[in-house]
């Protein structure tokens, strides 16, 4: 647990937050959040941030996204203390945008605001018994492992059947498909939550298939992570030779992208192992060309998870200027399984008072300045409130890929603030100074 030097809690008022000359809130505490306060503090030292969270405590998606046996990637954590740890800067937990606050009370008390909540919501496939017992969006299994507050009292069911489908092929399907795979003597070493940890030595499960609508070429893994699972000890993989022939579409896309050839070479190789497999070992199946057609209920009726019937397909859009799509081709196949988890997509949820794009999960802005709506240019920006992170620009990305995104929030912000002449630009000769306060602030807007 990390501890913050500067960690502050609702008992102040509002009212004080609002005090300052210039303030800048921003909701959500995870790396698009830290990045764009730390990108704001050193490009103006008038500026002041204010970082809001509903949860207790900061860092989001480094807490509860990343894997327990992922310990590197939450090395950023100690980057974002030290920004907490400004003296410009405070954090504030346990407030919820909407319920404890809403959007319009906020703008009225910060000169602006950054939305960077991420996207804490699922897409849903829309077939057939989604909402049986033993279907989980595989993000809720990420936030259970995590210790995440919303889903510690979760019960996947890991008893029931020694087999789990995930249905998906990016990088948090390999994730929990490795949680579910590993050794727990290996996952006993990490920060795993003790409940999940318990119900994983406890687990039944010893096959995961991992169901992806289009073939190896287009799998959304890095190479990196999928190294990583098949590198699992006692682990037997299973590929089918057939679904690594390569199309020329394949190949113009393999050429176009390094990762993609990459995935691609790593899962032949794995396909070819030149070892038989041992009795008793765990399974790994990557099931390509097979999208989601049903989910199947037990005989008894129970509403529990019986399996999912999938259809094979085949892609269309073989140019290769264009991205190759899957098509059924009316050809089922059913997999029996107790648990299936569902890794198609995180979701943003829109609050009120705010313009949202629902057919693309994002909120429409220009380079983080939020738009009226989707339709309009850069001139109908609205000066006061910018978007960073998941919000901006969908569920993309690994942590890394917020520091670019929140450099362009943090400057887009600060220029509309120069350009609307609330603040000055540091270097300015004879720039206001408020009531003795050392730092040059804004002028009386
Ligand atoms: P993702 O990378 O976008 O993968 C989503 C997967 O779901 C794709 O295989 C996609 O297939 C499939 N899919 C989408 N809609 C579907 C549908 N209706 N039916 C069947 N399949 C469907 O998403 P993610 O795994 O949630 O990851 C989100 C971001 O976080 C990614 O950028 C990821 O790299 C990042 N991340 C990184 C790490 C890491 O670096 N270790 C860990 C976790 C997450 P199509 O391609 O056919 O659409």
């Amino acid at each position: 647990m990390v501890i913050l030097g500067k960690l502050k809690f609702l008992s102040r008022s509002f009212a004080a937050l609002s005090s300052a000359p210039l303030r800048i809130c921003i909701v959500g505490s995870a790396p698009a959040g830290f990045y764009t306060a730390e990108k704001l503090l050193k490009a103006h030292e008038g500026v002041e941030v204010d970082i809001l969270d509903r949860l207790p405590t900061p860092f989001g998606l480094v807490r509860s996204g990343v894997a327990p046996d992922h310990p590197e990637t939450k090395v950023v954590i100690n980057q974002f203390s030290r920004v907490a740890q400004n003296e410009r800067c405070s954090f504030y937990g346990n407030i919820s945008l909407g319920s404890s606050i809403s959007l319009v009370e906020l703008r009225e008390m910060y000169n602006a605001v950054v939305l960077s909540y991420g996207a804490e919501s699922d897409r849903s496939i829309g077939i057939h018994g989604e909402d049986l017992a033993g279907i989980h969006a595989a993000r809720e299994i990420v936030w259970w492992y995590n210790g995440h507050q919303d889903c510690r009292n979760l019960t996947p069911d890991l008893k029931s059947s020694d087999t789990a489908v995930i249905l998906g092929q990016g990088n948090v399907a390999l994730d929990v498909a490795r949680v579910l795979l590993r050794p727990t003597t290996e996952l006993a070493r990490t920060d795993i939550a003790c409940h999940a940890l318990a119900a994983l030595e406890g687990s039944s499960i010893r096959r995961v298939f991992l169901v992806g609508r289009r073939g190896p070429v287009q799998a959304a893994w890095t190479a990196k992570e999928l190294r990583e699972i098949l590198g699992i000890k006692d682990l037997d993989i299973h590929i089918q030779q057939a679904d690594l022939v390569t199309t020329p579409a394949d190949e113009i896309e393999m050429k176009n992208n390094r990762i993609r050839k990459r995935v691609y070479e790593l899962l032949s190789k794995a396909a070819n192992p030149g070892t038989s497999p041992l009795c008793n070992q765990r399974e790994l199946h990557f099931v390509f060309f097979h999208r989601p057609e049903k989910f199947l209920e037990l005989d008894d009726k129970s509403g529990h998870l019986a399996g999912v019937r999938l259809e094979k397909t085949i892609l269309k859009g073989d140019d290769g200027q264009m991205k190759q799509v899957a098509v059924g081709t009316g050809v089922y196949e059913d997999i029996s399984c107790g648990i299936a988890l569902k890794s198609i997509d995180h979701k943003s949820l829109a609050i009120d008072g705010l313009p949202f794009d629902n057919h693309k999960g994002i909120v429409p802005n220009i380079g983080g300045c939020v738009l009226a709506n989707v339709s309009q240019d850069e001139s109908k920006c609205d000066t006061g409130l910018y978007v960073c992170g998941w919000l901006k620009r969908g569920p993309t990305g690994n942590i890394g890929t917020n520091l670019y995104c929140a450099e362009e929030t943090a400057s887009m912000t600060l220029a509309r603030l120069f350009k609307e002449g609330v603040i000055i630009p540091p270097d300015t000769p004879g720039c206001v100074r408020v009531m003795g306060n050392p730092r040059p602030l804004m002028t009386s807007a």
